[in-house]
């Protein structure tokens, strides 16, 4: 199977990156596409160079589990659904053809760019095998299957898939670590580290789903609804 999956910003990967790192392991090919550039995401450096920072961290993040990154470059907490971030969205997934797309929950997240990120991703998702929208990759050969990731911490995401990551927690770990810039934020707000932040929301799936370490997703209804086997467990 090909698996993309879509990261708001740089670290949102994270909430399905034990996932991505068992289907890696397995012969699958896995993309990873960051769609904002996180530049607001720093109180110690300017937006050019936290956006430079970043592209590298999340670069990182990927090359843990050798998934091809792709960095699209919308600027951060301004990101719409129109016709230019549509067709680079639409560019983007006819260049992979991915069986499968992970992307946030757009009906339960919280954040604007997640939400967007998850609309652009449903607008296109049909457009993706119609050869008379034009982009430079040729169309997909067919529809993919959409998964929606689990929400920060859990909020307001009911889900319908579990996946055993156990196994790939000590990947996911590095993935987590690769976002060095980000370990700040969630010190001096809360007092945890991201690594403990994401430890108790995966070991929190994982304890649902009868097993240490899981993750979380759900399938949206969509038409059409594709009826062969495969996708996630
Ligand atoms: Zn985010």
């Amino acid at each position: 199977m090909r698996i993309m999956a879509f990261s708001p910003h740089p670290d949102d990967e994270i909430n399905c990156a034990g996932t991505l790192a068992k289907y890696a392991d397995s012969g699958h090919e896995i993309a990873i596409v960051f769609v904002t550039n996180g530049e607001v995401g720093s109180a110690v450096m300017d937006n050019e160079e936290t956006a430079r920072v970043r592209e590298q961290e999340a670069s990182a993040s990927a090359s843990v589990i050798n998934a091809q990154f792709f960095w699209l470059g919308f600027q951060d907490e301004f990101l719409y659904t129109d016709k230019a971030s549509r067709l680079r969205v639409l560019e983007i997934i006819r260049k992979f053809n991915p069986d499968i797309i992970i992307c946030p929950d757009k009906e339960n997240d919280y954040h604007p760019d997640h939400i967007a990120t998850a609309q652009l991703v449903w607008d296109v998702r049909i457009m993706t095998t119609v050869p008379n929208i034009k982009t430079d990759s040729p169309p997909c050969t067919k529809i993919p299957r959409l998964y929606y990731m689990d929400t920060v911490i859990g909020i307001n995401f009911t889900p319908s898939v579990y996946v055993d990551i156990t196994p790939y927690w000590e990947m996911k770990r590095k993935m987590v670590n690769c976002h060095v810039s980000q370990q700040g934020w969630m010190k001096d707000q809360y007092d945890v580290t991201h690594e403990e932040f994401v430890k108790v929301h995966t070991m929190f799936r994982g304890l649902q789903a009868g097993c240490k370490y899981g993750e979380a997703f759900r399938v949206p209804k969509f038409f059409p609804e594709r009826i062969e086997e495969g996708g996630l467990l």
